[in-house]
Parts: C-alpha cells; structure tokens; sequence
C-alpha cells in the first residue's frame, strides 16, 4: 500500500501525464493507455479507458441523471511501464543528457526519447 501522504518521500517518477504506458500486472495487464494523472504522494496512476470500476451515481437533476457509470482507478505506479513504440513493447526509461545539456527521457532499448521534456 501507499504510504500516507504526509510521510511520503518526495519521489519523481519517470512516467508524466500524457506519457503512453502498458500495464504489466492486474487485470488490465497487456492494455496500453494515456496516462492522465500521476498521483505523485501515492505512488499510483490514473490510465484513460484502463482499470475501470463501475460506479454508482445518484441522480442529480437534469444534468446528471445517475445510474452506473464506469470510470477509471488509479493503479500502482509499479504496475504500469513507458511503452516505446520504436520497440512496440514496454521498456525500461533512463535520463540522458543532451548536447544543449538539457535531460530527456530515453527509452534503454532503443535509445529514443521519452515525451518532449
Ligand atoms: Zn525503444
């Protein structure tokens, strides 16, 4: 389990907002999706259309009407890796320093950089 925010360690992960990862464990696993959170204090992510969990909603007046509604859980960070799509599989992701003296993302297999940070 994820440690309590306030004991937290301030840790940044190598996997940001809209980075594309598959999951590697769980239900989900083998399903690629577009991070749309990372919930850094708790170590887990939050996958577009992965690790749904039916929700059930009460009626609010016209503009939600309630029912079931499926929406998505947050999942360990550990779960899910940066997938390449030089390598179309996950990888593995290191930190390279560029001629400017800028750091990317790269993915280790192939080298390529990781996002546009
Ligand atoms: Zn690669």
């Amino acid at each position: 389990m994820a440690a309590a925010k306030r004991d937290a360690p301030r840790v940044n992960y190598k996997i940001k907002k809209n980075d594309l990862v598959m999951v590697v464990a769980g239900r989900d696993r083998g399903k690629t999706g577009k991070v749309m959170r990372v919930l850094r204090e708790h170590g887990r992510v939050v996958v577009e259309r992965l690790n749904l969990v039916k929700r059930h909603s009460k009626a609010r007046g016209a503009q939600s009407p309630g029912g079931i509604i499926e929406k998505e859980a947050a999942l360990d960070i550990s779960n899910v890796m940066i997938f390449c799509d030089r390598c179309n599989a996950p990888v593995r992701v290191g930190i390279k320093a560029a001629a400017d003296n800028t750091k990317a993302r790269v993915c280790r297999r192939c080298g390529e950089t990781i996002g546009n940070d």
